[in-house]
């Protein structure tokens, strides 16, 4: 028998040890980079994420603690040569997953779940689609290569350099306490709609609803729009 990780024995119970081994892979933070306050880059890299097969759009759950609690993150990359994968994470809120990514340290292991399917692109051109979300959505956007992106976020100063070093020409708009800036994101669609346009919303579950009602009033059929919620105000770690 192969010995057991270090995780792996700070996970507590036999049970939580069996399903850790069965389920998750063993990987390593190779690279920890903090982008701007609350903003963080993290790569994993490892031997079990080698020949992985990975869809732009999957997710990964993360094991944080010594039980079977997971948070879970969209790899923009994934390389199965060298076994790597990186993801961008926001601390915005406190929870064990922001404590995990604020702690993350280059060589600490990390037991993870997936690639796993979450949202896919499957035949729809990457430049039709339109992601609407916020800095939950921002991984699943540059995984993409979506086309446009309309993000709610609670320092546009922070992500315009971020997404213009990334290439991605996303419209940012500043969240407000009371949600006044829907109206200031859904002139942003329209400015950007094409009658191409696929729409996945992606991120905190309220805004979804408000933007599907808000689409859904303006004609778009639902084969054009796609959900997921990543997060919701006052729930914890929704998947
Ligand atoms: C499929 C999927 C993919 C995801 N991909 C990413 C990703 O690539 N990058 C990323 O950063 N997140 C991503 N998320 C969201 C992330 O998993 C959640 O934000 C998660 O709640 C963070 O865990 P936590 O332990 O910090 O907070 P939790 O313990 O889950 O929640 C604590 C409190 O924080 C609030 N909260 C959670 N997220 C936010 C937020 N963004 N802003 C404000 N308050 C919040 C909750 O409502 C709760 O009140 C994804 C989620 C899913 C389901």
């Amino acid at each position: 028998m192969s010995e057991l990780t270090t995780t792996e024995m700070n996970a507590k119970g036999p049970f939580t040890r069996l399903i850790t081994r069965v389920f998750f892979r063993t990987a390593q933070v190779s690279d920890h980079v903090l982008l701007a306050p609350s903003l963080h880059y993290i790569t994993l890299q490892g031997e079990a994420l080698k020949g992985v097969a990975w869809t732009a759009g999957d997710k990964i759950q993360i094991r944080l603690g010594s039980g079977l609690q997971t948070r879970t993150y969209t790899p923009i990359q994934w390389d199965p040569l060298q076994g790597s994968t990186s993801f961008v994470a926001q601390t915005l809120s406190p929870g064990p997953g922001s404590d995990w990514v604020t702690d993350a340290k280059n060589g600490a292991v990390v037991e993870l779940m997936g690639p796993r399917s979450s949202l896919a692109l499957g035949d729809t051109a990457a430049k039709d689609v339109m992601v609407l979300g916020d800095e939950t959505a921002f991984g699943l956007t540059l995984a993409w290569g979506a086309g446009r992106a309309v993000l709610e976020v609670a320092a546009p100063e922070v992500w315009g350099p971020l997404c213009h070093a990334w290439g991605q020409s996303a419209a940012l708009i500043a969240k407000q306490a009371d949600d006044a800036h829907w109206s200031r994101m859904e002139q942003s669609v329209w400015e950007r709609f094409s009658p191409q346009t696929h729409f996945v919303l992606a991120g905190r579950a309220r805004t979804i609803q408000h933007f599907l009602k808000a689409l859904r009033a303006k004609g778009i059929s639902g084969d054009r729009i796609r959900t997921k919620a990543y997060w919701a105000d006052g729930k914890t770690g929704l998947d």
